[in-house]
């Protein structure tokens, strides 16, 4: 027996206030729901709160990295091409202002558990601080990249300096002045902060296990006459994002590696290092799929580095030679390989000469001591199901959002999963996630969210949850866009590997933003196709705003 007359406390609990949760709560009010937000941090920003170590910055240019409404793009005035960290914060900041989500949020407050009840159709949420609220549907707008990777190094207890993780940096100035300092990773995280803590400190010891491909930002100050030329058109610039595969309009390759002579391809090679940044990934239109095309960026980029590092030997360790461009992501920052041209700044090889463990002065490897002050450690997150997990959200049987996903995630639409009703996960598994830009990927999610929701509440529901031959359909579509990709082969973070047959599931939906919208927009046009809807008529507020009020 089942009812959903009663009452939730609130129609939708938001969880994370990152640029997703600060969208989705604003649009979520202006559609008449009531709302609340629960944020673990102490403010707005999500991993730009938290990731702000020295040199964060995201490498989306700042164009195409906002809201693309009038009063937030019209009215804000970005530095750089690509904003750092604290640029990033504010603006998150400004926009909440704007947006008025503040009030609707409860900040310092980690959700530790959500459990679904199917008998009245609610999730009932429970937090660190003794909140305890019931909602009817849940949205995380947590994020696939914002569960910090502990560091699990032996003896780091013992260590008597101090350590920190650019996932979860302190608030407050940390001084590397005069200090011998390890940073451990070489991913995007490590790589931008290399070059600003060298400038700083003392000695500084790179640990780096696997070379990556780090192209050079080309930052700048932002071009002002093209931002109010976009600020004056909005629409115009918005839909070319949904159109572009990347939500960004960076440049796309036009020709395959074999229809252009060598010459022509050394100049598409040096616009594209010239333009900087993940244009890098767009050189040929098959580099992605075909390993000898993928071999002319892979040669040209590893050119750059002998170009740039002086010594020989450290150029050479700093090669990426193991995998194919792009077949992990690329690593953007300005200054990387430069920096090891510095007398303070030495490349440790850390697959060669593996990291023991840290004693109470520094980092024993296999053939040396290393003494230091501080270490940092940037080794990157719980991809994809760290911050899922960590909410602890049940359903009746007592299963989490990924018991069902130890071959893979499973979703539709990399939307919902099923066994969860009224739980939506944002930017998720099975969605273009981590290969676009996460401005236009949320807010193309969460206005497919919240026209599902009025849809429902147009029609008297109150529960809806994936059918499961939509989830496999879904998840078959997912794997066969990404068959014929170079990176299913190489072991990084977007592959789930099943290591008992060596089966490999690419995590993210690869067939980039434009088929990703097309498909949603053929479910809604085909009345949501794929989803089952059941449930009573029972909504906090029973006036719904016009759908048009929204960002
Ligand atoms: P990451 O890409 O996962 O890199 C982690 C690094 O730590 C890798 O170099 C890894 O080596 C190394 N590592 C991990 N465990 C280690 C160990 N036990 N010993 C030695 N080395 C170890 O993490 P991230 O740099 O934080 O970046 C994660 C993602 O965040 C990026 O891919 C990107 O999506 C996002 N991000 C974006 C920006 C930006 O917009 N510019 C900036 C920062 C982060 P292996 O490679 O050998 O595993």
């Amino acid at each position: 027996m089942r009812s959903d007359d009663a009452k939730p406390d609130y129609d939708v609990v938001v969880v994370g206030a990152g640029l997703g949760g600060i969208y989705a709560v604003s649009r979520f009010i202006a559609d008449g729901l009531s709302v609340l937000g629960i944020e673990g941090g102490q403010d707005v920003g999500g991993v730009w709160l938290h990731n702000r170590y020295p040199g964060a910055r995201v490498d989306v240019e700042s164009y195409f990295y906002s809201y693309f409404s009038p009063e937030l793009y019209g009215e804000w005035e970005w530095e750089e091409r690509y904003p750092t960290q604290p640029e990033i914060l504010r603006y998150l900041n400004f926009a909440a202002e704007r947006l008025q989500v503040r009030p609707h949020f409860r900040f310092s407050t980690w959700m530790t558990g959500a459990t679904w009840d199917p008998s009245n159709g609610m999730y009932s949420v429970t937090t660190d601080t003794g909140l305890a609220v019931t909602a009817r549907y849940l949205v995380m707008t947590s994020g696939q990249l914002s569960k910090p990777r502990k560091p699990r190094f032996e003896g780091i207890d013992d260590f008597e300096g101090e350590w920190y993780q650019t996932s979860a940096w302190p608030d407050r100035d940390v001084s590397f002045t005069g200090k011998r300092v390890a940073i451990i990773g070489t991913g995007s995280s490590g790589v931008q902060t290399v070059p600003v803590i060298a400038q700083q400190a003392d000695q500084v010891y790179v640990f780096q296990r696997t070379a990556n491909y780090v192209i050079p930002a080309a930052n700048g100050r932002l071009d002002r006459a093209r931002y109010n030329a976009i600020a004056a058109d909005l629409d115009t610039t918005w839909q070319r994002m949904l159109d572009h595969p990347g939500g960004a309009l960076s440049p796309l390759p036009t020709s395959s590696a074999f229809e252009l002579s060598g010459e022509e391809r050394k100049r598409v090679l040096d616009e594209r290092w010239a333009y900087g940044g993940h244009a890098m990934n767009a050189v040929f239109t098959d580099q992605a799929t075909d390993l000898a095309s993928n071999t002319f960026v892979s040669d040209y980029v590893r050119g750059k580095v002998h170009e740039l590092v002086h010594d020989p030997v450290t150029a050479q360790k700093l090669t990426p030679t193991e995998y194919p461009i792009g077949s992990r992501r690329l690593c953007v920052c300005s200054g990387y390989y430069e920096s090891f041209n510095r007398d303070n700044v030495e490349l440790v090889d850390a697959k060669a000469d593996p990291i023991v463990r840290i004693t109470p002065r520094g980092i024993r490897t296999a053939s040396r001591d290393i003494e230091v002050d501080i270490i940092v450690f940037a080794i990157g997150f719980d991809a994809f199901t760290g911050a899922l997990d960590a909410a602890n959200i049940t359903n009746e049987h007592g299963e989490h959002p990924s018991s069902h996903w130890s071959r893979g995630p499973r979703t539709y639409l990399g939307l919902m999963t099923t066994g969860f009703p009224n739980l939506f996960i944002i930017t998720g598994p099975g969605s273009p996630s981590v290969l676009i830009n996460f401005f236009p990927a949320n807010v193309q999610h969460i206005n497919f969210v919240a026209d599902l929701l009025a849809s429902m509440k147009a029609r008297g529901h109150t529960r809806v949850e994936p059918e499961p031959a939509a989830e496999d359909e879904w998840t078959a579509h997912v794997a066969t866009v990404a068959s014929k990709l170079l990176r299913l082969g190489v072991e990084n973070y977007m592959v789930h590997v099943n290591h008992d047959d060596g089966s490999r599931v690419f995590i993210p939906y690869a067939g980039g933003l434009p088929a990703y919208i097309d498909l949603c927009d053929a479910v809604v046009a085909s009345g949501y196709e794929g989803f089952t809807f059941s449930g009573g008529n029972a909504w906090v507020d029973e006036d719904s705003q016009s759908l048009s009020a929204r960002i």
